[in-house]
């Protein structure tokens, strides 16, 4: 069977049509594969917060000549002859990137976010080292000093605690006495803020503060609102932060990859060190080509638009789901994301059976621990949901509304097929009005 013969028309828009064309007599089973996939994002709504849909754009970048070339170091200190465009590549990166996020130095390189952190943490501490961060369980990431992480392995992880009296105004914030308290306590090297699973503000000049109390270096992990600090949605880590990490694929819209950002030349040479050759080898210069793009991308005013639609779409989201009675970290979001805490909504509930229903229902969400988490990582008692994806299709306050209550029946129905199927046709009839961008 042929792509062309397995897909609908909406999902061929969706990927460039050449170019399955051109796999398709190459390789038709690869073929077949991608136009499936085009097809299960064209007909399913995303909301798993991490994930996004880029442009054309970014992603012909990615599938270009410029994966055939070794790039290993820097633009104009290469170590491999034939990189003339390489350099004009990366250094386009490299500048729009600092242009967008208002710094002075950015390293385009890090394969991803996990290899970003990597690379600060090889650049700036010795092993045994103390880190400040939030637990994964309550929001945190594994390369935030997860046991089961080279920085949990290797460095010596001090987590801070959200607010989790629920008779508390702040409920589910961070809970920046405590922060402050630990910091003194056990003076970090390191202060991590940023977060995987956290739906407010996050208030960088608080956690700067705290940082120059006990001599620690702040490093602020965007990788999850990179694109609401650089479209006005969120206040910005600089000037407050030392070094600034980030994905690219998440809110910022760009192809998978990292990037690391500072204002300060020194802690921007020993980083450079620690990407190349600390810790990686030749650059992926086909992602930092797309990089560029996105980074262009962000850089319009209609970016702006998109990363305040993001936000007003999750609160309509998040309003609607409490209106129906279920229970969200917090009580809200300031963000693109939500958690919502099934505990309260049926005890019995796992975040794993949720998200599987809500499959059943072309509805994408992730299970994930929630505050003070007894379940294991696999089961959960919690599921996140983003607005960053749904918004790029066009999305809005109305139609999250929509999503809202479909996910509201889902659950309610506890797994009951005649309403899983309704709603997966009703899916269906929304995505059809909201193509992929193409
Ligand atoms: C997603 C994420 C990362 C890691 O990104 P990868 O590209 O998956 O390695 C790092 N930190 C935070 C806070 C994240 O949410």
């Amino acid at each position: 069977m042929t792509a062309q013969t397995t897909t609908s028309a909406t999902a061929l828009d969706t990927l460039s049509e050449s170019l399955l064309r051109l796999l398709d007599e190459h390789d038709p089973e690869v073929a077949s594969l991608l136009a499936d996939e085009a097809q299960r994002q064209a007909d399913t709504i995303e909301l798993i917060a991490s994930e996004n849909h880029v442009s054309p754009a970014v992603m012909h970048a990615m599938g270009s000549w410029m994966t055939n070339k070794y790039a290993e170091g820097y633009p104009g200190k290469r170590y491999y002859s034939g990189c003339v465009n390489y350099d004009r590549a990366e250094q386009l990166a490299i500048d729009r990137a600092t242009k967008l996020f208002g710094c002075k130095f950015a390293n385009v390189q890090p394969h991803s976010g996990a290899n970003a952190n990597l690379a600060v943490y090889f650049a700036l501490l010795e092993p045994g080292d103390t880190l400040m961060s939030v637990v994964l369980s309550d929001g945190g990431h594994l390369t935030h000093g997860s046991p089961v992480s080279i920085s949990g392995k290797w460095l010596k992880p001090v987590h801070y605690p959200l607010v989790y009296d629920e008779s508390r105004a702040d409920y589910g914030y961070i809970d920046y006495d405590a922060v402050e308290k630990l910091a003194l306590q056990h003076k970090p090297k390191i202060i991590l803020c940023g977060y995987s699973a956290y739906s407010r503000v996050i208030d960088f000049e608080r956690f700067r503060a705290v940082a120059d109390k006990v001599g620690a270096l702040l490093v602020s992990d965007i990788a999850h609102i990179a694109g609401l600090c650089v479209g006005g949605a969120h206040p910005d880590p600089f000037p407050h932060s030392h070094i600034v990490t980030t994905t690219t694929h998440k809110t910022l819209r760009g192809p998978r990859g990292g990037l690391i950002l500072t204002n300060d030349e020194e802690l921007a040479k020993a980083i450079n060190k620690a990407v190349f050759p600390g810790t990686q080898g030749g650059p992926l210069m086909h992602i930092i080509t797309a990089k560029a793009v996105a980074f262009g991308e962000a850089l319009k005013p209609e970016f702006k638009t998109y990363a305040k639609q993001i936000v007003a779409n999750a609160k309509a989201l998040a309003e609607t789901l409490m209106s129906c009675g279920h229970h969200l970290l917090s009580n809200g979001t300031d963000n693109h994301l939500m958690l919502m805490d099934l505990r309260k909504f049926d005890p019995e509930l796992t975040g794993k059976q949720a998200a599987l229903w809500l499959e059943s229902a072309g509805i994408i969400v992730n299970k994930n621990t929630v505050a003070q988490e007894e379940r294991s990582p696999f089961q959960t008692s919690g599921i996140r949901i983003g607005s960053p994806a749904a918004t790029t299709r066009g999305l809005k306050e109305d139609d999250m509304r929509r999503v809202g209550t479909f996910i509201d029946r889902v659950l309610k129905a506890k797994g009951d097929e005649a309403v899983i199927n309704e709603v997966r046709e009703e899916v269906r009839e929304l995505c059809a009005q909201f193509p992929l961008p193409h």
